[in-house]
């Protein structure tokens, strides 16, 4: 195999680790962090064993005492990010395939290469735990440049003229820097793409929450509402709409001020989410104003619900800051898909608005209907 050859065959096993690297870290949401669940620790120490294997099956034999692939690099990268149990799994997996695909002399030299891969990774994991992930690519690209000096050191006695060994030796050093600095550039990229993701995920997360309660905002409950006309209108499940408005909320906050008037928006708040499924939606539209999106459930189950609400904010009084107790009641307004008339989200909240004027007008703490005059 003439030099052309060889370093031809390098950049595609280089490009054969790149792309696999890429792909693996696309399909899992690889999120280059050693806090990721042990499950996807697994299912990605699996592949990177994969990956392994694969870019062994591709690699150049240069003679019978050295091949040239980067088969090793997934197994350094496991360890790095998933510590023993990543190199463990990654090796193991890698070298039970490895007698079933390679020949004798190939077996040897990438059980070699892979056991020393996974040998420095363990000692190196041993002097240090937490890792920042681009310095790790550089790690992996010195110690891969340390494998080609050592293995073409293991070799010198096989060249005829100094020269020749020189060349190679320098043209390997080139390939595998800049195979590492590829594998640093892109690696580089995919983690700050994922960061951007994550971040962005984030932000969203919190312009759908609200501040003070924790719970969604009006906009998640417009996002809820968009939902419903998608979903609800056009299929064959119904869902139930409490608005909850506290009563004399604003005596409330005349007499025990704003922070108890605070304080009693976060339990209320709280009390309601604790007893809603997890498939209800319960936002804070504003002020006192609370909405609870029941899912599955029509008018008759929502009656039932919305009453319990009534007598857990009733029953048991709200403990303010300065260790004082007040009784608090809620007034809420009810509809649902369930009823005839209703056949837009915009007609769910103005009926349910219309049964939350009714409960106030028949007294608070009731649960109010749009078609009646009197509320329950
Ligand atoms: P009703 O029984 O008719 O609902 O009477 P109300 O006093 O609850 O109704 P009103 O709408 O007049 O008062 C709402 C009050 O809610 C006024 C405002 O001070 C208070 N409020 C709105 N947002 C907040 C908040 O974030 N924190 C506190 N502490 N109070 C708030
Ligand atoms: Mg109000
Ligand atoms: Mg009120």
């Amino acid at each position: 195999m003439s030099l052309t050859q060889l370093i031809n065959n390098l950049v595609a096993n280089a490009s054969l680790l790149l792309a696999g690297l890429y792909i693996i870290s696309r399909l899992t949401c690889l999120g280059f962090t050693t806090k990721l669940p042990l499950r996807r620790q697994v299912t990605i120490s699996f592949l990177l064993a994969g990956l392994s294997v694969l870019i062994t099956l591709h690699g150049v034999l240069w003679n019978a005492q050295a091949d040239f692939q980067y088969g090793f690099v997934p197994i350094m990268i496991a360890a790095l990010y998933f510590g023993l149990s990543g190199v463990r799994i990654t090796y193991v997996a890698s070298i039970l395939v490895l007698p079933f695909i390679l020949s004798e002399t190939l077996l040897l030299i990438a059980f070699l290469d892979y056991s020393l891969a996974a040998l420095v990774s363990v000692a190196f994991l041993h002097f240090r735990e937490r890792i920042i992930p681009s310095r790790d690519i550089r790690i992996v690209n010195g110690i891969s440049l340390g494998f080609i000096t050592l293995f073409s050191l293991l070799n010198f006695y096989t060249y005829d003229q100094a020269e020749t060994y020189v060349w190679t030796f320098l043209a390997f050093l080139t390939i595998g820097y800049a195979a590492g600095f590829v594998l640093h550039i892109v690696y580089g990229g995919i983690h700050k793409m994922q960061r951007s993701e994550r971040l962005i995920s984030q932000y969203k997360e919190a312009a759908f929450t609200d501040a003070l309660t924790g719970i969604g905002n009006r906009r998640r409950f417009e996002e809820e509402m968009k939902r419903v006309d998608e979903e609800v209108f056009t299929g064959t499940q119904d869902v139930a709409l409490l608005l909850l408005d506290i009563d004399h909320f604003k005596s409330i906050n005349d007499t025990y001020g704003h922070d108890a008037g605070d304080v009693i928006l976060v339990e209320l708040a709280k009390r309601l989410n604790d007893s809603a499924r997890s498939d209800d939606v319960v936002c804070r539209n504003g002020g006192e104003e609370f909405t609870v999106l029941l899912s599955d459930c029509n008018l008759s189950q929502g009656f039932v619900i919305g009453k319990r609400y009534l007598r857990q904010i009733a029953e048991t009084p709200f403990v303010l800051p300065d260790g004082s107790s007040i009784d608090v009641t809620v007034s809420i307004g009810i509809a649902s898909t369930s009823e005839a008339k209703v056949v837009t989200s915009a007609q769910l909240t103005k009926k349910a608005d219309v049964g939350l004027y009714v409960a106030k007008r028949s007294g608070r703490n009731r649960l109010g209907k749009w078609k009646e005059l009197k509320a329950n």
